[in-house]
């Protein structure tokens, strides 16, 4: 086995001895662990700030399983090219359990749509750009991390690399904080007992499909909700360069999620009939924000942290806004103390994002409990996404992420016609739950 190098700036020469952590006149050192959104924010904020950032990503030309789908105003807000994009969804279906069709399209703004890109490719953009803004990429996976004794001794962050042309060697970075960015089965959430998240399971298959077919998903995107699709969830199609990605999680009936992916299959029947799979993949998503986010100089980001919202398990805009947000906070806490304290980034990053976003959480929490319970409630959602009012209150919440206050005489209609659909599926809903059960028995006897 190779023997340990201590990584520092200078590239891969200074000895591990302790350093005091407020030294002044050195800039700050941040391990980032993880290259996804958050960790690529995180670290180009950190270098941009003057900080020494490193940037620990075990799989660099890998591809997150993903659908790809981020909010329009992510696209200014981080400095996105247009070219990254895929395609422009400006059709944006939701279908019942009973197959009835919300087109969302009518309060889309003009010129508006929804960018979906690949993972690999997007991911791949935020990490050189974060090396161009001066944080170095580290390709290794982290294995340990040396918590340390006093509150101004240096973080130990073990990893093994895959640098090309250094073999498989072992490396320690010294460092006066870590940021966590590595993804829902978090290594740094477990070092430092962050505690522990509940998750779904997201599956995901991508469909190559022929030209007349992915002509037909030019720039739709759709998504099916109903018990035989998942039972807390959504099915997706949605469209990219060169197939759809089609999928479906759960988090009730995770060792099921086959059976649900061959529903979303079902439900999309002939509009992808032909296609070939050519990607199979899947991947936990977590479902509530971590007991801790902070812990000591340690901070979670990104899924680590928890944040993806319960009704759309959308993430990616979160991470690389958590990400930016923690960075910002460190290299801030250190220009003005020369520290970085555990009271410091709750202050700095946590009560910041709080402010910003917990509401927005709950509130998205509260409907999918209300919605996705059962076929009542998802026949009166779709019901409800046909509405202009909810249509154009919900693009203005997702594709700019303003929490607006409503107009009061739309939100009493709406309440009024939130019950009336409630009561209306409970009809619809518990009828196509009956027919579900009825084809299953045929099924069975059958076989
Ligand atoms: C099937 C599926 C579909 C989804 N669709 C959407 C969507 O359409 N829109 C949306 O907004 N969100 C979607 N999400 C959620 C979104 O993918 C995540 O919220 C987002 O990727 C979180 O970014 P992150 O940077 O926090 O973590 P990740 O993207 O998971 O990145 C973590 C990185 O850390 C690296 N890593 C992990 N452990 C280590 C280690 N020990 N050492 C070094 N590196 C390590 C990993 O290789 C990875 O690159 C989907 C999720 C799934 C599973």
């Amino acid at each position: 086995m190779a023997a340990a190098t201590c990584h520092s700036p200078a590239r891969f020469t200074v000895s591990c001895s302790s350093t005091s952590l407020a030294a002044p006149g050195r800039p700050l050192r941040v391990a980032v662990v993880g290259g996804g959104p958050a960790g690529a924010s995180a670290a180009e904020a950190l270098a941009s700030a003057g900080a020494q950032a490193f940037l620990l990503e075990r799989n660099p030309s890998g591809a997150k399983p993903c659908g790809g789908a981020i909010p329009l105003c992510m696209l200014d807000e981080f400095a996105i090219p247009r070219d990254l994009i895929d395609r422009r969804v400006t059709r944006m279906r939701i279908l019942s359990p009973s197959n009835l069709v919300a087109d969302f399209s009518r309060a889309l703004p003009p010129g508006a749509h929804i960018p979906m890109l690949r993972r690999e490719v997007l991911d791949s953009f935020l990490r050189t750009r974060a090396a161009d803004a001066g944080a170095q990429l580290v390709p290794g996976l982290v294995t340990s991390l040396s918590v340390p004794a006093g509150p101004t001794d240096p973080y130990l962050v073990h990893y093994i690399s895959s640098e090309p042309g250094q073999g498989q060697g072992r490396g320690v970075l010294e460092v006066d904080a870590v940021v966590g960015a590595d993804g829902a089965n978090s290594r740094v959430a477990r070092e430092v007992g962050a505690g522990d998240y509940t998750t779904a399971i997201a599956f995901q298959e991508r469909v190559r499909l022929p030209d007349a077919a992915m002509g037909y998903y030019d720039d739709l995107a759709e998504m099916y909700v109903g018990g035989d699709v998942s039972p807390d969830f959504y099915g997706w199609v949605f469209p990219k360069c060169d197939h759809v990605a089609v999928g479906t999680g759960t988090v009730r009936a995770k060792p099921e999620i086959k059976r649900f992916q061959a529903g979303i299959r079902a439900r999309a029947g002939p509009k992808i009939a032909g296609g070939r799979v050519v990607k199979v993949e899947a991947h936990p998503i977590p479902e509530h924000p971590r007991p801790r986010r902070v812990v000591g100089r340690v901070a979670l980001v990104g899924d680590a942290a928890g944040y993806v919202t319960r009704c759309s398990g959308e993430g990616i805009y979160f991470a690389a806004k958590s990400g930016r947000m923690c960075g910002q906070a460190m290299a801030e806490e250190w220009a003005r103390t020369g520290g970085v304290t555990e009271a410091g980034l709750r202050r700095g990053y946590l009560r910041r994002w709080d402010d910003e976003f917990l509401l927005m959480f709950r509130f998205l929490d509260l409907l999918q409990q209300v919605f996705y319970a059962g076929n009542a409630g998802r026949e009166a959602l779709v019901e409800m996404c046909a509405d202009e009012y909810v249509q154009r209150r919900t693009f203005e919440s997702y594709l700019y992420k303003r929490m607006v206050a409503g107009e009061p005489w739309g939100d009493l209609k709406l309440l009024w016609r939130t019950v009336a659909s409630m009561v209306r599926c409970g009809v619809i809903g518990r009828e196509v739950d009956r027919l579900r059960r009825v084809e299953l028995q045929a099924r069975e006897l059958r076989v």
